[in-house]
């Protein structure tokens, strides 16, 4: 991104720095801590694929990456090819497993071309994975999926080992892992998940009667991996707790994850209203004494959600400011009144840490009835994305 404001003749351009406004800051270290976290608490030979899908989290893909590598990772986890693709054009070598679905040839060339692997649900990807590696030279990896209790991708499990079968017997492609997914590990009741993994059990059990090589068998997302040693097996597959937050609040405590992201904006406007001023689109705060507004530049098109007007608070010089009235697309408004020192230019923390106090995605989330993934990967590109110094 670009922060050239050009002016009217060239050499006129005034530089505007990208924390001007609002903006997004990365702890690079606190992803990495996390990733050796995680890295610690696996079964001995587990090891620990960093999923990085919508820019990791909104995070950025690459310094989330680069980060996780540090800390542990072996591997990743995206949804895209092109996800995929911007890892590798930034240098990285690292195994790739593409977790959504895949089914054109050009995207299969592609997988061959890039050394990413595609998930395998059926055996018409097998097929097309099998030409294109006989007509590229070199067999195309891939995983295969299977579905133990979530109805989104994978081969009914019932089917897998004749699936694997199958997929085995192809020339120009090789099966490098087996894998599904956790529909409900964040419950801290856990039926649903012990059937899943039952399942997956049965076919790994299968397999190995008709001597067949799952490969890496993987099962775990960052609720599976955080709360059952017994769901770990060759690989996990973690997002959320890589960004320093638990699933559910019952696995909270269970490592000491560090939020990686603050979310952070400036003062624009100070004014000073009288009791009774309406604020914002629709009037929804009326101010019942002589207040002190704050405007800050952000709002929803930066991903605040307008679900969270009048019931959001922000961090300010170590207190906690109400915001008030509706959120706008670029601004919203908070009520100073009770703190005199801020002033025009002064970063206000929305989600993040600062000075001991701190708010996260799951305050967010329980306000707006989402959770902290769609919290996360909501913060727009618009926001520019920044390394924390650390210690804010
Ligand atoms: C997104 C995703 C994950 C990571 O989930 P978290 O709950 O964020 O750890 C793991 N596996 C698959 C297949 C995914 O799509």
């Amino acid at each position: 991104m670009s922060y050239l404001m050009h002016g009217r003749a060239p050499g006129e351009e005034l530089l505007v720095g990208p924390q001007q406004r609002a903006w997004v800051e990365i702890n690079r270290g606190a992803i990495s801590h996390n990733a050796a976290c995680l890295k610690r608490s696996l079964g001995p030979g587990c090891g620990l694929m960093a999923v990085v899908k919508a820019d990791g989290y909104g995070h950025g893909a690459v310094t989330v990456a680069e980060a996780a590598l540090a800390g542990g990772a072996c591997s990743f986890g995206v949804a895209t090819l092109a996800e995929a693709i911007e890892l590798r054009q930034a240098g990285i070598t690292a195994p790739i497993l593409v977790l959504g679905n895949l089914q054109q040839p050009e995207e299969f060339r592609c997988c061959l071309h890039w050394r990413l692997m595609p998930t395998l649900s059926g055996l018409d990807q097998g097929l097309i994975c099998s030409q294109v590696g006989a007509a590229g030279g070199r067999p195309l990896e891939a995983h295969l999926k299977l579905d133990t209790g979530m109805a989104r991708l994978g081969v009914a499990w019932e089917q897998g080992p004749q699936l694997l079968e199958s997929l085995s017997a192809l020339e120009g492609l090789k099966v490098q892992g087996v894998y599904s997914h956790l529909a409900d590990a964040d419950q801290a009741e856990g039926a649903l998940t012990r059937q899943q993994q039952q399942r997956f059990e049965g076919v790994l059990q299968r397999l190995q009667d008709l001597d067949l090589q799952p490969g890496l068998r993987h099962l775990a997302n960052s609720a599976g991996t955080l709360s059952n040693r017994s769901l770990h097996y060759d690989l996990v597959r973690v997002g959320l707790a890589l960004y320093g937050h638990a699933p559910a609040p019952h696995l909270a405590q269970s490592l000491p994850l560090q939020p990686a992201m603050a979310v952070r904006a400036r003062v624009t406007l100070l004014r000073d209203v009288p009791a009774g001023v309406g604020v914002s689109y629709g009037h929804r705060h009326v101010t019942n004494q002589p207040s002190r507004l704050a405007v800050l530049g952000i709002g929803y098109a930066d991903g605040v959600s307008r679900l969270l007007s009048g019931r959001l608070q922000v961090l300010a010089l170590g207190q906690r400011l109400p915001q008030v009235g509706s959120i706008t697309m670029d601004q919203l408004v908070v009520d100073a009144t009770a703190l005199p020192e801020l002033e025009v230019g002064s970063v206000v923390t929305l989600l993040g840490e600062s000075e001991g106090d701190q708010i996260g995605p799951e305050t967010w989330g329980e306000i707006c009835g989402t959770i902290p993934w769609e919290v996360l990967c909501g913060f727009k590109h618009r926001l520019p994305r920044l390394p924390s110094r650390g210690g804010h």
